[in-house]
């Protein structure tokens, strides 16, 4: 892992910074999209959109598909979350109160992403696509590699 950021991770810190967000925003968390979101934060993986409503039915709630990609929808639109489109998998925001596009390191071996969110990525991403006059109005890098606890098996290969 790298430096660990100052802030709490856990889910139930999540959702409270969540809720304040959308208070500021003039925007409502239904119970749904609070639902939602802790299942995202509390997944270890990126989770996809039919793991997230298998985990609601188990929860006793009826969630038809449409209402699910809605409420994900609401989730991506407020930078709560994240897509990942090779996973097709959604990731929880580190820093949702600073919009932006994220980069994120997928290690191949155990599955889990972290999160860059490094402005400095992101600007160049945008000053290198000017060069080519190209407006650039979303980005999203995926990264594929090795996280540190992979790195350390000594099973792993040498790299
Ligand atoms: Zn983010
Ligand atoms: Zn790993």
């Amino acid at each position: 892992m790298p430096a660990e950021a100052p802030h709490d991770h856990s889910p139930s810190a999540a959702i409270a910074a969540a809720e304040q967000l959308c208070a500021t925003r003039g925007q409502n968390l239904t119970e749904l999209r609070r639902s939602v979101l802790r299942i995202i934060c509390a997944a270890e993986r990126p989770i996809g959109a039919y793991a997230i409503l298998d985990q609601l039915r188990s929860e006793g709630r009826s969630g038809a598909p449409p209402t699910v990609y809605r409420t994900l929808d609401f989730l991506l639109e407020q930078g709560l979350v994240h897509r990942l489109a090779s996973l097709n998998a959604f990731v929880a925001c580190c820093d949702p109160a600073e919009r932006h596009g994220g980069q994120f390191l997928i290690c191949e071996a155990c599955g889990r992403v972290g999160e860059l969110n490094s402005a400095r990525v992101e600007a160049t991403i945008v000053e290198e696509a000017a060069a080519v006059r190209f407006a650039v109005s979303a980005q999203t890098v995926e990264v594929l590699g090795r996280c540190a606890a992979c790195l350390r098996l000594p099973a792993g290969p040498s790299a």
